[in-house]
C-alpha cells in the first residue's frame, strides 16, 4: 500500500511547495525594498507572525471559552481568555468578542445583533470617509437597512454637528455610527453620544483604523461612552488580519449570538492566538511611543506637502493619515498612485469630499505612517520620504528625478531592515 505523506516528515514549504515558497520570498522582497504608505497596512512581529503560523489552526471551536459544541478545547479556551482579557485592559472594555474574521464581518454582526431589517443607520458620507460597510450601495447591508448620512463642515474640516443632529431628529435612526477610513481628525465622541440620547439612538464607533492610536494613549477612546465599538486588528493595531468587537455588557449575548451562530462558523483560533499576543505587545509601555511616533511621522509630511502647495483634505490630521488632493497640482489620484508606484512608494488612490471625479480616478490620495513608524522611521527619515514624493509629484517626467526618488527609497529601506532574518526559499 501506498503511503500517504505523514505530517510528521521534516518537509519545509520551500521543499513542498517551490512555487508558493517562491511566490512568498518575492512578496516579502516588495515588502522589504518599498515604502509601504497605505494607511490601513502595517508590519506584524515575528511572535504574532508565529502564532498564525500555529497548530492552533488545526482546531475547531465553535462556541465561547467554557461553552463549546467540541472536545479537546482546553487550550484554546485559555488563548481566546488571554485574548479577550487583554482587549479589555487596552480599551477598557466591558464585554469582547475576538472572534469576528475581519472588520467587515465585525460590522455585519452588529448590525445583525442590533437593528431590524428596515431599521436606519445614521453614518459619514462615504466620500467623507466613511467605511464601504457603512452602508455603501454596492454592499447587501445597503439592501436590508436606510442609510442616512453626514457630512464634514468644508470650511473647518470637522463633522457638522448642527446637521448630525438635524439628520437624526429627521430620520430618528436606531444607531449613529462613527469611525471612518479617510478621515484624519480627532472624533468629538461626547457630541454624537448627546445626539444619540436626544434621539433614543444606540451608538457605535468602529475604530479600525485608529485603534492602535487609541491603544497607545494619542488619540480619545470611546470604548467608556458608546455601546459598541468594532475594529479590525491589523491596521494601526499591528495585530493579525482580524476583527473584534467590545461592547457594554447589556448588549454582550445579542453580540455573541451574532457572531456565532448569526454569521459565522468555527473562529479562527491561530488569528485568535496572534491577537493575543498583539495585545500583549500594545500593553506595553513601547507601544505608547509607536502611537506617539506615528503622530510625530504624519505631521512631517503634512508640514511638507502643504508647504508644496499641496491641498490637505479636512484641513490637517489628529491620525494616522493624510487624505491629499492631487488636483491642486495638476495630478489625478489615480497618475499619483501609478507614478509613485513606479519608485517603490505604495500608496492608495482616494476620493476627497464630494469629490467631483470618479472613484477608479480620483482627486486624492491616501498616505499613512503606521507600516514605515513600526520600521523604525523617524522625522528625518520621514522628511526624506516627503521630500522624495514632492520632487516626484512636481516633475512626474524627469528621469533623472526618478532615478533619485528610486535611490532614497533603496538607502532608506535599506537603513531600517524588516524581517531579516525571514526566508521562505532557503
Ligand atoms: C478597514 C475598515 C473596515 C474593514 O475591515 P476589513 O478587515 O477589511 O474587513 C471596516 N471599517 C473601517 C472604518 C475600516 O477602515
Amino acid at each position: 500500500m501506498k503511503k500517504y505523506r505523514n505530517v510528521n516528515e521534516p518537509l519545509r514549504l520551500k521543499d513542498c511547495d517551490r512555487e508558493t515558497a517562491e511566490a512568498l520570498e518575492r512578496e516579502l522582497e516588495r515588502q522589504r525594498h518599498g515604502l509601504e504608505m497605505i494607511a490601513s497596512e502595517n508590519f506584524v512581529s515575528r511572535a504574532v507572525l508565529e502564532a498564525l503560523g500555529s497548530v492552533a489552526t488545526n482546531k475547531y471551536s465553535e462556541g465561547y471559552p467554557g461553552n463549546r459544541y467540541y472536545g479537546g478545547c482546553t487550550n484554546i479556551d485559555s488563548i481566546e481568555r488571554l485574548a479577550i482579557a487583554r482587549a479589555q485592559q487596552l480599551f477598557g472594555a466591558e464585554h469582547v468578542n475576538v472572534q469576528p474574521l475581519s472588520g467587515a464581518p465585525a460590522n455585519v454582526a452588529v448590525y445583525s445583533a442590533l437593528l431590524q431589517p428596515g431599521d436606519t443607520v445614521l453614518g459619514m458620507d462615504l466620500s467623507h470617509g466613511g467605511h464601504l460597510t457603512h452602508g455603501h450601495p454596492v454592499t447587501w447591508m445597503s439592501k436590508l437597512f436606510t442609510f442616512a448620512r453626514y457630512k464634514t463642515d468644508p470650511t473647518t474640516g470637522l463633522i457638522d454637528f448642527d446637521q448630525v443632529r438635524a439628520l437624526a431628529k429627521q430620520h430618528r435612526p436606531k444607531l449613529i455610527l462613527v469611525g471612518y477610513s479617510a478621515y484624519t481628525r480627532e472624533i468629538d465622541y461626547v457630541q454624537f453620544k448627546q445626539i444619540a440620547d436626544e434621539v433614543g439612538a444606540l451608538t457605535m464607533a468602529d475604530i479600525a483604523h485608529i485603534a492602535g492610536l487609541i491603544a497607545g494613549g494619542v488619540m480619545q477612546n470611546p470604548t467608556p461612552l458608546f455601546d459598541v465599538i468594532t475594529t479590525t486588528t491589523h491596521k494601526t493595531l499591528r495585530g493579525p488580519r482580524g476583527g473584534m468587537i467590545m461592547c457594554k455588557d447589556t448588549h454582550a449575548a445579542a453580540i455573541d449570538k451574532a457572531v456565532f451562530p448569526g454569521f459565522q462558523g468555527g473562529p479562527h483560533e491561530n488569528n485568535v492566538a496572534a491577537k493575543a499576543v498583539a495585545f500583549k505587545e500594545a500593553l506595553a509601555p513601547s507601544f505608547k511611543t509607536y502611537a506617539q511616533q506615528i503622530l510625530k511621522n504624519t505631521k512631517v509630511l503634512e508640514k511638507i506637502f502643504s508647504d508644496a502647495g499641496i491641498t490637505i483634505c479636512f484641513n490637517k490630521t489628529d491620525n494616522h493619515m493624510l487624505l491629499l488632493d492631487v488636483t491642486s497640482i495638476g495630478l489625478t489620484g489615480k497618475h499619483t498612485e501609478q507614478l509613485l508606484d513606479t519608485v517603490g512608494i505604495t500608496v492608495n488612490k482616494n476620493v476627497i469630499p464630494d469629490d467631483p471625479r470618479k472613484p477608479m480616478d480620483p482627486s486624492g490620495i491616501r498616505i499613512g505612517t503606521p507600516a514605515l513608524t513600526t520600521r523604525g522611521f523617524d522625522e528625518r527619515d520621514m522628511a526624506l520620504v516627503g521630500e522624495t514624493i514632492v520632487n516626484l509629484l512636481k516633475s512626474p517626467n524627469d528621469t533623472s528625478v526618478c532615478t533619485r526618488a528610486q535611490d532614497a527609497v533603496r538607502a532608506l529601506t535599506d537603513a531600517h531592515p524588516l524581517y531579516p532574518d525571514l526566508t521562505y526559499t532557503t
